[in-house]
């Protein structure tokens, strides 16, 4: 596994392992996907997640990645029309909600996962039920995304002490039918089985004539799309198929291991982006 600098060069990393591992999806860019975290891995993090940003920069690679490209799509933990909003093109696929809800190029609203039906209140009469004044005190800030209730944490008082509320938190969660996922200092509760970033990689890969992909990603969910996307190399539906971990102080340790290539941060992974479309 190669860990590049923030801002990988072609020149400064000689005829080095990213443009080999990467040169198959540019060498036939119709039959290639291009597949990307959005938070932490295209826009910075912020201390508050209403206030991240993906640069313009990363928006015209996108743009002109888009035009070659036979799949250019952002997998995100947000609800996929926020998705949309924050990156700010049209012409691309948006899976939302870790999977949950998706955006297909040139439709306007999100469907939701049919696996979902039935369970979409779940996770918001779980948190109804707890005081939302006590979460406040305990420096937990509450974010509703519809079938998914999220927890953060980032830049509570004491941090350390709100997370250890959530801990609490998720283990009645899991006892009442829900799925706890942890990101960087935010607790997602979730129905059992639904979506994951894996299941988005696999249903946006499905049937489009793509045989090469490439995933970045940051962050612990991130992690199952990396696996699915590696299944799918092992049973040969993909020839080529690279995992770029998108590091920081706060992400999982297995993210490095797990990967194919990384880079510091998002700014280098916008320097691949510009390379794919060059
Ligand atoms: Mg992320």
């Amino acid at each position: 596994m190669a860990i590049l600098d923030a801002v990988p060069r072609e020149s400064e990393t000689g005829e080095g392992a990213w443009t080999a591992l990467l040169g198959p999806l540019r060498a036939d860019p119709t039959r290639a996907a291009i597949l990307t975290d959005v938070d932490g891995t295209l826009a910075p993090i912020a201390e508050r997640a209403e206030d991240a940003a993906v640069p313009a920069a990363t928006r015209d690679a996108l743009a002109a990645l888009s035009e070659r490209f036979g799949l250019v799509a952002c997998i995100s933990g947000r609800q996929a029309e926020e998705a949309r909003r924050l990156v700010g093109l049209d012409g691309i696929a948006y899976a939302g909600n870790h999977g949950l809800e998706l955006i297909l190029p040139g439709e306007d609203e999100a469907r939701p996962d049919p696996s979902l039906a039935g369970r979409e209140r779940q996770a918001a009469e779980f948190m109804a039920g707890i005081d939302a004044a006590a979460l406040a005190a305990a420096g937990l800030r509450r974010e509703d995304k519809g079938p998914i209730q999220a927890l953060h944490w980032r830049g509570a008082g004491d941090e350390a002490r709100a997370e250890s509320r959530a801990r609490e938190i998720a283990n009645a969660a899991g006892k009442a039918g829900l799925e706890p996922h942890w990101g960087r200092k935010v607790l997602e509760l979730r129905p059992v089985g639904g979506g994951g970033k894996d299941a988005a990689v696999a249903s946006l890969l499905a049937g489009e004539g793509l045989d090469r992909a490439v995933y970045a990603g940051d962050d612990r969910t991130d992690l199952d799309a990396f696996r699915r996307l590696d299944e799918l190399r092992e049973s040969g539906e993909l020839v080529a198929a690279v995992r770029v971990g998108i590091l920081s102080p706060e992400g999982p340790a297995e993210l490095t291991e797990e990967s194919d290539l990384a880079v510091g941060g998002p700014s280098g992974w916008l320097a691949i982006l510009e390379w794919l479309a060059e």
